[in-house]
């Protein structure tokens, strides 16, 4: 890993209007979701970073905005030190342009299947960003080219796959054409989001692999998008990467993987992890969920103060009023967390406990380790 950042997100904000409740009409008020809300990271070249968190969290918003397909509306998102939205608008000195910024962040979507036209050939699919990104290749050049890189994620033989229909291909062969796709236009960064998501888990743990492996001969880093700890336990742990844990619009824990898994700093990575079965062998014996048993808050409007507080089990009076912010755990800058039981001499510790409600044994919560990968 370089220290030169491909992509670096300052804290980033995207606010949509959302449609608005009946009381908010009668007020003539718009809500507001705030997806994302003062996030910062930084993603060096040859870097893995696997972001987790619930339906709704905002990841995916995230990861849109850091290959540049959702303009944020605060903050500033760069590649390679240029203001991406800021070449968008040839706004001022711009040393790379937008096209290039966009080919260089690629995306593998969730749905490879709805991304590929059903009418074209794996060949034609694929050709079209070979003609965008080396537009002096002839025809030729560009099959041969296909086919290194079919045969190259086991799609063999390439000649067969390269004539087929995405009707003609498996979910996970869908998945590899979207790979190459990607790997294609040389990118610095890829996006994946939920990309193994929809497949078995036996075929997820292959497509992990090849993404990885990949990842390596390519020189080219990975943002994996999951709701799923275990699967991206696996992406981080497996390409010594980080991983970053995402609650209500925020990153409320980034660092190392073995870091977070093993001294999780923020109770809700804790329960994360107590939710996760393979991380967590300990899980039948314990009785006692370490969330609060109270629905996800709508994100329209968020608790006040820490947004987790109406779940965290050591949440106190202070956490009702008080905002975290990212903080270095014991000094470590490489692992962070937002929350004021990291600050030793915050007003948190002398504040009385939250009366009334107490961590129950879930019924379904938490939600997030689906099936767990072995
Ligand atoms: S700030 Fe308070 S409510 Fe928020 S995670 Fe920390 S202890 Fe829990």
């Amino acid at each position: 890993m370089s220290d030169e950042h491909v992509v670096s997100l300052q804290d980033v904000e995207v606010h949509f209007e959302s449609e608005s409740s009946l009381l908010s009409r009668v007020r003539g008020e718009t809500d507001v979701v705030k997806a994302v809300d003062g996030i910062s990271l930084d993603i060096p070249e040859n870097d893995v970073v696997a972001l987790v968190g619930e339906s709704g969290c905002g990841k995916t918003t995230l990861g849109k905005t850091a290959i540049g397909a959702q303009r944020p509306t605060g903050g500033t998102v760069s590649y390679r030190g240029q203001d991406i939205w800021k070449a968008k608008d040839n706004d001022g000195d711009v040393e790379i342009p937008f096209d290039e910024i966009r080919k260089s962040l690629q995306i593998i979507p969730q749905d490879p299947g709805a991304s590929l036209n059903p009418n074209k050939t794996v060949q034609h699919s694929l050709a079209a960003p070979l003609k965008l990104r080396k537009p002096d290749m002839d025809s030729f050049e560009r099959r041969d080219r296909i086919h290194e890189m079919l045969a190259r994620v086991g799609m063999e033989p390439p000649q067969d796959y390269a004539k087929r229909f995405p009707h003609q291909l498996s979910g996970g062969e869908k998945q590899r054409v979207a790979l190459i796709r990607a790997l294609l236009m040389n990118p610095d960064l890829i996006l994946a989001d939920e990309a193994v998501s929809a497949l078995d888990v036996s075929l997820r743990i292959d497509m992990m692999d090849l993404m990885l492996e990949l990842q390596g001969q390519f020189d080219t880093s990975f943002l994996f998008i999951s709701h799923n700890l275990s699967n991206a336990s696996y992406v981080a742990g497996n390409s010594n990467g980080r991983i970053g844990i995402m609650y209500l619009g925020e990153l409320v824990e980034l660092g190392p993987i073995d870091e977070v898994l093993e001294n999780p700093k923020h109770p809700y990575t804790k329960a994360l992890v107590w939710a996760t079965p393979n991380l967590n062998p300990d899980i039948e014996t314990e009785t006692e969920s370490p969330l609060r048993k109270v629905d996800v808050p709508d994100p329209r409007n968020p608790p006040s103060g820490c947004r987790f507080h109406t779940r965290c089990p050591e949440a106190r009076e202070a956490c009702k009023r008080t905002t975290p912010e990212s903080v270095a755990v014991d000094g470590d800058e490489n692992h962070s967390v937002t929350c004021l039981r990291a600050l030793e001499n915050h007003e948190y510790w002398n504040s009385p406990e939250l009366e009334g409600e107490s961590a129950e044994t879930p019924t379904e919560e938490p939600t997030l380790a689906d099936e767990p990968v072995q």
